[in-house]
């Protein structure tokens, strides 16, 4: 009796609304694979815009605005006076050669979808497709964003001003290797962390390498300014809030001292204010140092993406909803990857989820590399949940 409770309990779970899988799960399937096959890199998502553009409209969604290579569609509700809500789904990829074997394989050299944006995109299109069917109070805005690998996408979109001032909520998801299909992480909070990049130049003087008191070897001083940002670590950094040095370029030749020395790295926060800290001891290197002159130049990434605590609970019951409650699992480690949906975290109350996308026993693989690829069971899993936590919000805030 346990074992045919259970099966059920899994088969009308994992299944979910057997209603809408079957058409839908074709339908979106193709969606994706489309998408797959024809990727292009960040801010030059041409065809991507107008596929998906074609595909709304195709379905019945007309009211669709371009905002350079990305697309926000709107769902019109019942109550005008309602506060809109949002989803979002990236549709960018990454200049990495596809080796899959798939049949829907790139078909664009050197250029892949091997961050999952191309199930992203489906998730959002899925999700839309859902909603369609339902009876909705509020306006459903659906971005199709842009650029995520580069972090500017979800600026550009902001600064265009094409979605309201306040949303009720906004939702977005992420393929996660780390965890199997069928687990989605709820985690409320910081969930991406913010990333910065920055650059110090090091400036000394030229000289013959046998008459060094001729000119100043920025060699030494870079070496000073490396054990000072170590230090910065050690002063106020954690495990999830550091600053890395990933490049150090200088010198051409074994006897010539160079004049100038270059660093560049990163920084990578999920506390707000470890991070201040760390930014401005690194300002405080800037100036002289062993008479060398020392510049730093520090450029914002996406920041800290935070997890809304105004929609924790429409989370979990969206997570519920479509998988059944054992579905939802704890962040297993601190993602220290950055995220650029944490601009619209920063102005609206924002839920990221990540969503298990290897199946069960199958090796991992991680994102970024020419291997990954979702497996095609995490797409109706996504369009539902994100269909879900809109429905819930609809219905209870
Ligand atoms: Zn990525
Ligand atoms: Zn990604």
């Amino acid at each position: 009796m346990l074992q045919i409770v259970l099966f059920y309990y899994l088969k009308v779970n994992f299944n979910l609304n057997q209603a809408n899988s079957d058409a839908l799960r074709v339908q979106l399937n193709n969606f994706r694979n489309h998408l797959h096959m024809h990727p292009e890199l960040s801010n030059q998502e041409f065809k991507t815009q107008e596929f998906i553009e074609t595909s709304l409209k195709e379905i019945g969604i007309t009211n669709i605005n371009r905002v350079g290579t990305s697309l926000v569609a709107c769902v019109k509700g019942s109550d005008s006076s309602r506060l809109p809500i949002a989803i979002r789904g990236d549709i960018d990829a990454l200049p990495i050669q596809e080796n899959t074997n798939v049949v829907f394989e790139s078909v664009v050299p050197g250029v892949m979808h091997a961050c999952g944006h191309d199930v992203h995109s489906t998730w959002a299109f899925g999700a839309a497709s859902l909603l369609l069917q339902q009876p909705l109070k509020s306006d459903v805005y659906i971005i199709f964003q842009q650029a995520e690998e580069l972090a500017t996408g979800a600026l550009s979109i902001i600064n265009n001003k094409v979605l309201p001032k306040h949303l009720n909520a906004i939702f977005s998801a992420h393929v996660d290797p780390r965890y199997n299909i069928g687990e989605v992480v709820h985690h409320e909070g910081a969930i991406s962390a913010a990333s910065h990049h920055f650059s110090i130049n090091i400036n000394g003087k030229t000289a013959h390498a046998a008459r060094p008191k001729e000119g100043l070897n920025p060699i030494p001083v870079a070496a000073q300014v490396i054990a000072e940002v170590n230090k910065i670590n050690k002063d106020v950094g954690n495990n999830t809030n550091f600053i890395t040095i990933t490049q150090i370029n200088g010198g051409v030749q074994h006897n010539i001292i160079p004049d100038c020395v270059s660093l560049s790295g990163t920084i990578r926060c999920l506390d707000s204010l470890i991070q201040d800290q760390i930014l401005m001891q690194l300002v405080a290197l800037k100036g002289e140092l062993s008479h060398a002159q020392v510049n730093v130049e520090i450029n914002d990434g996406s920041p800290i993406l935070h997890n809304s605590t105004l929609l924790k609970s429409i989370a979990k019951s969206a997570i519920e909803k479509t998988l059944g409650g054992s579905s939802k699992v704890d962040l297993k480690m601190p993602n220290m990857a950055s995220e650029d949906f944490g601009y619209f975290s920063q102005i609206y109350p924002a839920w990221y989820f990540r969503i298990g996308c290897t199946k069960t026993g199958s090796p991992f693989i991680p994102v970024h590399t020419p291997e990954f690829l979702p497996h095609e069971d995490t797409i109706l899993i996504g369009a539902n949940l994100l269909a879900n936590a809109v429905i819930l919000t609809d219905q209870n805030l």
